[in-house]
């Protein structure tokens, strides 16, 4: 996996070298996206089904009753902190108004609707459009659908559920063979995208929100690289090793932009960090989807930043009111790139700022997003693995039935 960040680096030199030209490697960066996309939903359906016939419900409730609650909690304090950094930072005073942006600022949908659209009405179509929550909503109802019939009294039952049992561990199993054998071609990919998008970025538009940049930055760093390190050190997580294990995924999430996208590599760094199966097949894929650290950092930041250029003074009422739709924001923001500009114009249309200027952020917008996936991406497995820490100590802990992963996943 040493590859993976030599294939980062690689591409850097070649992106700063050649600039533009380096686009040429563009292809190589795509084939690598697709195959990763072309993974994920098999990936989630399939290891879900999985994990939950491996746990009993009540473990599953325990675990889902520790993670959701780490969720919201470092969501909010993500908030605080990039509403904090920038105040400290003020990058968007001095700036002026943009006249007219030209990016086009989706409508933002309502809380209600994006719970109701959970549930699927067409199972075929969720999955052919990857509609990744309602994929997980329907992967938690046929598991536990399997669950239920394997531990039926009517033998017949029984039989139909473990035979069903069984073939989703084939196909999750195949699932990871394909996945190890795209994660081969990684540093490739890696390399391509790196060199196009560092070949890309004119200096330009960078200098001119520099400051907004920079603040990002030093928001996520806090919370990598203070508060992270922190909940681990609390939980008895050796933090050295931990950052460690996982680099490549979060140099892959620095590269893809994509929480989604990374998690199958995300699913790797979790099992080299001696995360059990049956915490990290299950947390991942819903953190994937729900757990946005970087991107809660994002609209602190944001809102400090448009609240500087109109020159509006933040109330602490409205402060508070920007942390609440914040974190939910946060869980409503897909695990894919540019999202985050979605969710940051429903915190804008909140707090009464134009959302006009989530357009003038929207330059910028692929070097943010790589530092606010990456952390996304961190907080996912930070979550898995304290929680994972605080399971040892159940009696009832046992490892999974059959360990999908094992076969494939331990390189
Ligand atoms: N790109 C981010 C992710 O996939 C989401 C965002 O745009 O904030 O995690």
């Amino acid at each position: 996996m040493l590859k993976i960040t030599t294939g980062f680096i690689l591409g850097v030199i070649v992106g700063l070298l050649f600039g533009p030209a380096a686009g040429v490697l563009e292809p190589f960066g795509t084939l690598f996206l697709k195959l990763l996309k072309m993974i994920v939903v098999p990936l989630i359906l399939l290891t879900l089904i999985v994990s939950v016939n491996n746990s009993n419900p009540k473990e599953l409730g325990r675990i889902g009753g520790k993670i959701f609650p780490y969720y919201l909690i470092t969501t909010a304090i993500a908030v605080m902190l990039g509403i904090w950094i920038a105040k400290l930072v003020k990058p968007g005073v001095g700036l002026t108004m943009p006249g007219s942006a030209d990016f086009e600022v989706p409508d933002a949908p309502s809380a209600l609707d994006v719970l109701l659209n959970i549930v699927p009405t067409n199972i075929f179509q969720s999955l052919a459009n990857g509609d990744i929550l309602s994929i997980v909503f329907l992967a938690l109802v046929v598991g536990f659908s399997i669950s239920f019939m394997r531990h039926s009294k009517d033998d017949g039952m029984k039989d139909k559920g473990e035979l069903l049992l069984n073939f989703s561990e084939a196909g999750s199993e195949v699932t990871f063979r394909i996945l190890s054998g795209i994660l081969q071609y990684a540093p490739i990919g890696v390399l391509g995208i790196t060199a196009t998008s560092i070949g890309n970025q004119g200096f330009e538009t960078l200098l001119s929100l520099g400051k907004y940049v920079a603040a990002s930055y030093l928001g996520v760093g806090i919370q990598m690289f203070i508060v992270f390190p922190l909940i681990l050190l609390l939980f008895k997580v050796p933090v050295l090793r931990f950052f460690k294990n996982i680099r490549e995924a979060m140099i892959t999430a620095f590269v893809t932009c994509s929480s989604l996208g990374t998690l199958p590599v995300t699913l790797k760094a979790a099992q080299k960090a001696k995360i059990s199966d049956r915490v990290a097949n299950f947390t991942l894929p819903v953190g994937a989807t729900v757990n946005m650290n970087g991107s809660a950092i994002h609209f602190g930041v944001g809102v400090v930043f448009a609240a500087d250029i109109v020159g509006y003074d933040l109330s602490l009422g409205v402060i508070i009111g920007i942390i609440l739709t914040g974190t939910l924001a946060a869980v409503g923001t897909a695990g894919v790139p540019g999202a985050g500009l979605i969710g940051m114009s429903i915190v804008f249309t909140q707090a009464g700022l134009p959302i006009e200027i989530v357009g003038l952020t929207a330059g910028v917008n692929v070097i943010t997003d790589m530092i606010f996936t990456t952390c996304n991406v961190t907080g996912d497995i930070v979550g898995a693995a304290v929680v994972d820490k605080s399971e040892e100590k159940h009696s009832d802990y046992n490892e999974p039935v059959v360990d999908i992963t094992a076969k494939t996943m331990t390189k």
